[in-house]
């Protein structure tokens, strides 16, 4: 199967500049662990999860997301096959991958959970 067969599309994401306090509600409200941050234009900037909002916290540096989120984000094409998407979670130590369209929007994303369910429906 390829990615987009897959991936959920119902992605939360949150624009760059809300707080961390911000981010932390909508993990809470859309019950997702990971929320990929987008600039004005909707382009993926960097990805933002309840680690990195514990860390937050921890560092009493709530302002802003911007030092907080990771931006070197690892992702993945909806015409990619789910072995990539496998290989990648493995291979980085994380549990989800955004999916982009050529316009680094984001359009979907893959998670270590999605996948671990659709192997125990035998897909
Ligand atoms: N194993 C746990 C997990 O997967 O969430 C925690 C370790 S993982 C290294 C946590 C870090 O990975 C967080 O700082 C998070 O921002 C980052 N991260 C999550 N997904 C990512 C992705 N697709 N690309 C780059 N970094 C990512």
């Amino acid at each position: 199967p390829l990615v987009k067969d897959i991936m959920v599309r119902n992605v939360a994401t949150i624009r760059r500049g809300f707080s961390v306090d911000e981010a932390a509600k909508k993990i809470i409200q859309d019950r997702f662990n990971h929320l990929p941050v987008v600039d004005d234009g909707g382009k993926l900037v960097g990805i933002v999860t309840a680690w990195d909002v514990s860390k937050a916290v921890a560092l009493s540096k709530r302002d802003s997301l911007e030092p907080i989120m990771t931006k070197n984000v690892i992702t993945i094409g909806p015409d990619d096959p789910v072995d990539l998407a496998v290989r990648l979670l493995e291979r980085y130590n994380i549990s989800a991958l955004p999916v982009i369209d050529g316009d680094k929007k984001v359009i979907g994303i893959v998670t270590g959970e999605g996948l671990s369910k659709l192997l125990a429906r035998g897909v």
